[in-house]
């Protein structure tokens, strides 16, 4: 239990615990569900709602504090000074600390264990932030600086301390990690602090880890889980990361997509050659390029790759009417980015990336224009983002390709080739696995954890919107594969949040919106 006045109470029980003439009093106590008494979901928003309306300046000023330090991900230094600010933060509220690394960036642990509560919640959240380019940034990216509206509506700068009462809810707070992700820590010791002044008590065992490395795909949180046996154990994790919904409606995110990228080379002549004297003569790199890639994917994005499809998880009925019940954007976004006909054969966005998908990111190979020469040239280079999801792993993925990429006819080499292996084979292609990948991972939709979390959030919000899986990746696999709890995502910054470039930035009625979410499953999540 985290209030003050529970702590100091807490404390006078393991008191009595050593006069066993007491015991049973102390056993009454801890068996009665202290926070059996919570409000209803409704209340605890509302009284959320209260407590912030009348801390706004106090709330914006402690994140300002938070923001203004730099935490750009390589600088080791400045990771250290936010861990300390944050553990800082944690421990004025009761929280027990552990600063855990292990080779990398530290993370942040806290818990803060609950008498009776019979579930426990493990909160993801990350304080470092990508690389800025200062020059960019409208206001330097560590001052921050609230606009009374988005930059691009012209936005002017307001002055924190001049506002008395409350903060227009559309204003917004500009500064790297504003919306990614340093809101939902400073959303969540508010939200604490705010249970704590209405006397609302957790109703979980509530553990939370932070990390200082996510910009750089937290290398050690493997090691992390292992090193710490049991330490993060729980019945649900709740990744708050990432954007929400366009609609801006309340959303959970049941999955991601995986990631794995490999670099092709394909090779001619081992020197260029005239196109006019070799011409039709001289094999084509660029051409076997082209035709290995459209052997792999067709118009419409599907993938053309034998058994590539055997391993993704289907997408089953609840999740099919949880994507027909989102809003649709399909048109808006065709209409904003200028697209006449969008890939996957009117399948919307949000099954689509159900899917497995292959991306050519990238072709590099000769010169167009005032670079452009009549050769047939010695190779060319195409790199691919690969996508995958649930239930597909990166080495089974690796496998097919390979299978398929010798299917066509080359020769697979995975060190530039010597003039004797392109003497001895008719199509020679070198390949680079750029690292190993992720896999995709989906949490069931009808998981008493799913389930439980739905039908809570449900009771304070309409319009709830339920993701089976987001397009992108989060670095989730190390949790999947060594810990046997469910994960959903929270997402909690504005989609226009620019997170990753300049003038980042979160809209107040997010953060406050936070709050609230926090302040339900806290004080509810335990009470099904
Ligand atoms: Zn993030």
């Amino acid at each position: 239990m985290y209030k003050k006045t529970n702590i100091k109470h807490s404390s006078a029980v393991s008191h009595f615990v050593l006069r066993p003439a007491l015991w049973p009093f102390a056993l009454l106590l801890f068996s009665n569900n202290l926070f059996a008494q919570n409000p209803s979901p409704l209340e605890i928003s509302q009284l959320i709602n209260d407590y912030r309306a009348s801390m706004e300046t106090v709330i914006i000023n402690d994140f300002v504090d938070l923001l203004a330090l730099p935490n750009v991900a390589q600088n080791q230094a400045d990771m250290d000074v936010n861990a300390d600010h944050i553990t800082s933060l944690l421990e004025q509220r009761g929280f027990t600390t552990q600063r855990l690394q292990s080779g990398g960036s530290p993370y942040v642990y806290a818990e803060m264990m609950q008498p009776g509560a019979t579930e426990t919640l493990l909160l993801y959240a990350h304080y470092d932030g990508q690389p800025v380019q200062v020059e960019n940034w409208a206001y330097p990216p560590f001052t921050p600086t609230l606009l009374d509206a988005p930059l691009q509506a012209g936005g002017q700068p307001v002055d924190i301390a001049e506002v008395s009462g409350s903060f227009d809810p559309e204003w917004r707070l500009y500064a790297r990690s504003a919306g990614d992700d340093k809101m939902p820590i400073i959303a969540l010791m508010h939200t604490l602090d705010a249970m704590q002044a209405n006397d609302i008590d957790l109703s979980v065992n509530l553990k939370l880890l932070l990390d200082g490395e996510e910009e750089r795909g937290s290398p050690s949180v493997g090691n992390i889980i292992d090193e710490n046996p049991g330490l993060l154990d729980a019945d649900l994790l709740l990744f708050c990361d990432g954007p929400m919904h366009q609609s801006r409606n309340a959303q959970l995110v049941f999955g991601v997509r995986g990631s794995k990228t490999l670099d092709m080379t394909t090779y001619g002549a081992n020197r260029p050659l005239h196109s006019g004297h070799y011409g039709n003569w001289a094999p084509n790199p660029i051409m076997q390029m082209t035709y290995l890639l459209t052997s792999m994917r067709d118009e419409t994005g599907r993938i053309l790759i034998d058994n590539y499809y055997d391993d993704v998880a289907p997408v089953n009925d609840m999740e099919r009417s949880a994507i027909a019940a989102m809003p649709d954007i399909t048109e808006a976004l065709k209409n904003e980015l200028a697209i006449n006909t969008p890939e996957g054969d009117g399948v919307r966005l949000e099954e689509l990336v159900t899917l497995p998908a292959i991306n050519v990111r990238g072709i590099s190979a000769g010169g167009v224009g005032p670079l452009g020469r009549n050769i047939i040239l010695s190779n060319a280079t195409a790199s691919l983002n690969i996508r995958l999801v649930a239930n597909q792993r990166p080495e089974g993925v690796e496998e097919l390709i390979e299978a398929h990429i010798v299917n066509q006819g080359f020769h697979i080499v995975y060190e530039d080739p010597t003039n004797e292996i392109l003497s001895a084979n008719e199509k020679v292609i070198k390949l680079d696995w750029r690292g190993r990948g992720s896999p995709g991972l989906r949490t069931p939709m009808d998981d008493a954890m799913s389930q439980r979390l739905v039908n809570l959030m449900q009771s304070v919000t309409t319009d709830l919107i339920l993701t089976p899986s987001m397009g992108g990746s989060l670095p989730l696999d190390d949790f999947a594969t060594r810990m046997d709890t469910p994960i959903i995502v929270l997402p909690l910054a504005n989609h226009d949040n620019n997170q990753h470039a300049e003038n980042e930035n979160i809209r107040l009625q997010n953060m406050w919106d936070a709050m609230s979410i926090y302040g339900v499953i806290l004080a509810n999540f335990g009470l099904e």
